[in-house]
């Protein structure tokens, strides 16, 4: 798409206009989107096969803070793009978690609070549903997705469960539009070429559970926290949400057979 009608048709933050996408582009893939909780006057969906379909489940999730618009539009895109994915794989997608802090461009809730710290908290209604829906189905590979504003390109988060990493082909596919960030620590935490590691030791101190860490916890699986930088181009963010998505669906694909 040129730079100049992807600005004028993006409307990143209108969180009605997404979810009128995501029903258009469901139509007729076999995938049925339903409410999975309130929160603030919005009405949350998932996005899962109407009828089962074989093997280990993908789950694609965006949203979760609301001021990092290139995953969920990144997340549209990759929908928009690959019908055939959406008729055959088993999926199972969370459009946009945060609804308020989508629209008001803000990382919390209507209440300030983080949702990415409270993953663990059964005691809010949203998250009780949002685990439900998690532990539903066994998952072989779960991407959540993100944008920082202190990142200097494209980086990932790997929680490794076997042998392999999974992040470095999808991370070579988004560093086609985005270079991966250069820094030799993101966060914290040791990088390289954009992708953090980690295996053991998954930490128990933190102020409050990532989605991420509460599903590699559960499954066991390989769970990638993808990040654009915020000060980039919101539409090459976005490209380069698709490609990541891309480069792990190629491995899903792969990995759990046709
Ligand atoms: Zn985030």
């Amino acid at each position: 798409m040129a730079t100049s009608s992807f600005l004028r048709s993006h409307r990143c933050h209108d969180y009605q206009a997404l979810m009128r996408r995501w029903r258009s582009v469901v139509k007729g893939t076999g995938l049925a989107l339903q409410p999975l909780f309130e929160t603030a006057g919005f009405t949350v969906h998932s996005i899962t096969p109407r009828r089962p379909r074989p093997g280990p489940a993908l789950y694609l999730a965006a949203g979760v803070h609301g001021d990092e618009p290139a995953g969920t539009l990144g997340l549209l895109d990759w929908a928009e793009r690959h019908p055939q994915a959406l008729a055959e794989l088993p999926l199972r997608l969370l459009p946009c978690l945060n609804p308020w802090g989508l629209i008001h461009n803000t990382r919390g809730d209507h209440r300030g609070l983080d949702l990415n710290r409270r993953f663990h908290l059964r005691r809010d209604p949203r998250i009780r549903a949002w685990q439900d829906f998690a532990r539903a189905e066994p998952l072989a590979l779960a991407l959540t997705l993100h944008e920082d504003y202190e990142a200097q390109g494209i980086y990932c988060y790997e929680l490794k469960a076997g042998r392999e990493l999974v992040a470095p082909p999808p991370l070579q596919r988004a560093a086609q539009v985005i270079g991966p960030d250069p820094r030799g620590r993101i966060d914290g935490h040791r990088a390289g070429n954009g992708l953090i590691v980690r295996s053991r030791g998954i930490p128990r101190n933190l102020p409050g559970m990532p989605e991420a860490i509460e599903l590699f916890q559960h499954w066991r699986c390989p769970t990638l926290t993808f990040e654009t930088p915020s000060e980039f181009s919101l539409e090459e963010r976005v490209q380069a949400q698709r490609r990541f998505i891309e480069g792990a669906v190629a491995w899903f694909r792969n990995r759990t057979g046709p």
